[in-house]
């Protein structure tokens, strides 16, 4: 079926085309700029953008794919989590476009959409079940999921700030602007990633009982702070390369670390990665020899499909489509805190 998928659940307002599992169109509008005076999104900014980027960017991915709206199947749209202004703005229209085309609409999960993304990469087909690791500015969860369309597992998430979010916390620590991922990658370069031992949220012995799979990131940001602080009283430079190198690694060693015992524990030999924060070189380094070392057939896709778009939300629709499933009533609404499992509103 060629879908129309489109999302806006967080700054990205995207609109993607695919034929089943074949990307047509792909075409992604930002506002991350717009927030960069404020450090992060900005939730009324990033709602009033996808609403002038929308109308735009469908024409765009219409004219990438070669399709006209007549020739569309089936619209799919993110309908949660996210931020909830910034979903209704697709929500609505992706009703107004599914009532007046006269086609099904399918609104479906973001976080399942990630995974979804892995269809699109044409080097091997995904294959189930795989844990899945989602690590993004807003998101970092780790899923297992046994099939797409039905069975998505919530193993574990941050209980405080996502990954992407402490990168951008401990760049403005640092001095470092918005968005502060690729700035730290950056300051890295060169850098100790053992000069300074950071903290390891939730690995200890005794919080892994209650929170195996689950992730913390604030009391990193705070040792980070702590210790800049620490030099600069005491008069000293700050070896910017050094403690940019330790805090990745501290973040990184935790993801994979979690990541790859998830799949260990669960006998699960598959780890798929999604989200902006796979941007990150050293998480793809230390992901691929661990992943290699235990055994794991890692997936990554290209960055363009890791990071939030809509050609991940129309390749779920399409799923949905192919697998039978009956298309979503029109009574929908966005969900900012919809749950993994909900595949499917
Ligand atoms: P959502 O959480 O809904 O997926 P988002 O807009 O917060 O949306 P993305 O756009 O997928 O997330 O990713 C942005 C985040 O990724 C930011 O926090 C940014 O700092 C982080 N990021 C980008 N590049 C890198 C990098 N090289 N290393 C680490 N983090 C990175
Ligand atoms: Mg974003
Ligand atoms: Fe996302």
């Amino acid at each position: 079926p060629l879908v129309l998928g489109i999302e806006t659940s967080c700054d990205e307002t995207g609109v993607g085309i695919v034929r089943g599992t074949t990307l047509l169109a792909n075409t992604i509008a930002s506002s991350m700029e717009e927030h960069a005076r404020y450090g992060g999104v900005v939730p009324e900014v990033a709602a009033r953008a996808h609403l002038e980027a929308l109308g735009p960017a469908i024409g765009t991915a219409l004219g990438e794919a070669g399709v006209t709206l007549g020739e569309i199947d089936a619209i799919a749209v993110t309908n949660g989590p996210g931020l909830a202004g910034a979903l209704m703005v697709g929500v609505g229209a992706a009703k107004a476009l599914a009532l007046s085309l006269e086609v099904p609409i399918y609104a479906v999960n973001h976080l399942v959409g990630h995974v979804g993304a892995d269809l699109l990469d044409d080097e091997a087909p995904l294959e189930t079940p795989t844990v899945a690791l989602l690590v993004s500015g807003g998101h970092t969860s780790l899923l297992l999921v046994r099939d797409l369309v039905s069975d998505v597992e919530l193993l574990g998430e941050t209980i405080d700030d996502a990954a992407g979010e402490a990168f951008d916390k401990v760049a403005r620590v640092l001095g470092l602007p918005y968005p502060g991922g690729p700035e730290i990658d950056r300051a890295a370069i060169g850098g100790d990633p053992a000069a300074i031992r950071f903290p390891r949220g939730l690995t200890h012995p005794k919080d892994l009982a209650a929170h195996r799979y689950d992730f913390s990131f604030s009391g990193l940001k705070t040792a980070v702070a702590r210790w800049v602080e620490q030099r600069e009283a005491a008069g000293e430079p700050v070896p910017l390369a050094d403690v940019a190198a330790s805090f990745r690694e501290a973040v990184v060693d935790v993801l994979v670390g979690k990541a790859v015992a998830a799949c260990a524990d669960l006998g699960v030999p598959r780890l798929l990665l999604g989200g902006g924060v796979v941007a990150n070189s050293r998480l793809r380094e230390v992901a691929r020899s661990r992943a290699d070392a235990a055994g794991i057939a890692l997936r990554v896709p290209p960055l363009s499909l890791c990071t939030d778009n809509g050609a991940m939300i129309a390749a779920l629709g399409a799923q949905l489509v192919m697998a039978g499933h009956a298309p979503s009533e029109l009574g929908f609404g966005a969900d900012s805190t919809l749950p993994v499992t909900e595949i499917q509103a």
